[in-house]
């Protein structure tokens, strides 16, 4: 498993604390403890990895994580942290939504999502913008261990059925759990894909 290889590599706040934009990156979305950090925990079988991402400070951030050579995880920050200041959310929003839109290294948008409460705002803007610009999407239904099969089953075509209906059909939706790693091989195989690995 190449994820395994992991490790924390530095934080964005603005265009000129990016990595140079030539090497295949895929990025993390979700709101906040839907199990975002936990999922990248599980991918790369690091307990502490995705810690660095909720270190105070970073919540306008985007954490990268170094897999091979110009091969990286981006976390983007969680979506519902606390207010700041106007103008610094301003600078901040601008810097993400230019770097989501044209950032070439960018291969792909995995959407970590709770099961049992999929598709919120948030997600669904993740998700268009990743359709509007023709990247690849892959939703995580995370949390999967707190459902039954039968349940989780329900959860993944109903997604499905809802994105598909919203135009996003080509964007992958699997069951998933940190908890008890299901879902978790699948998982890597898409962002192995992505990178390129
Ligand atoms: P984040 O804010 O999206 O990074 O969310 P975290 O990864 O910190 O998880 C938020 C909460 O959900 C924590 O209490 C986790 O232990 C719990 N959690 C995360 N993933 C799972 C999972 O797959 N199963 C269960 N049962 N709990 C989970």
């Amino acid at each position: 498993n190449p994820l395994e290889k992991a490790r924390y590599l530095g934080s964005a706040h603005t265009p000129a604390q990016l990595p140079p934009d030539g090497g295949f990156e895929v990025a993390f979305a979700g709101r906040s403890n839907a199990g975002k950090s936990s999922a990248l925990n599980a991918l790369t079988r690091q307990n502490a990895l995705a810690r660095v991402s909720k270190t105070p400070g970073r919540t306008q951030q985007l954490v990268y994580f170094e897999v091979a050579p110009e091969r990286y995880l981006v976390d983007l920050p969680g979506y519902g942290y606390a207010k700041v200041p106007m103008d610094l959310k301003a600078h901040w929003e601008r810097f993400l939504d230019n770097w989501f839109r044209t950032r070439e290294a960018l291969r792909g948008l995995v959407v970590v999502m709770d099961i049992r409460h999929p598709l919120k705002d948030y997600d669904r803007q993740m998700i268009d913008y990743a359709v509007a610009r023709g990247l690849p999407a892959h939703a995580l239904l995370t949390k999967a261990d707190k459902l039954g099969r039968g349940q989780q089953a329900q959860a993944v075509a109903a997604v499905r059925r809802e994105l598909a209906a919203a135009g996003a059909g080509g964007v992958g939706v699997q069951a998933f759990s940190s908890e008890n790693k299901q879902g978790v091989d699948e998982a890597r195989a898409v962002v192995n894909g992505w990178l390129e690995l």
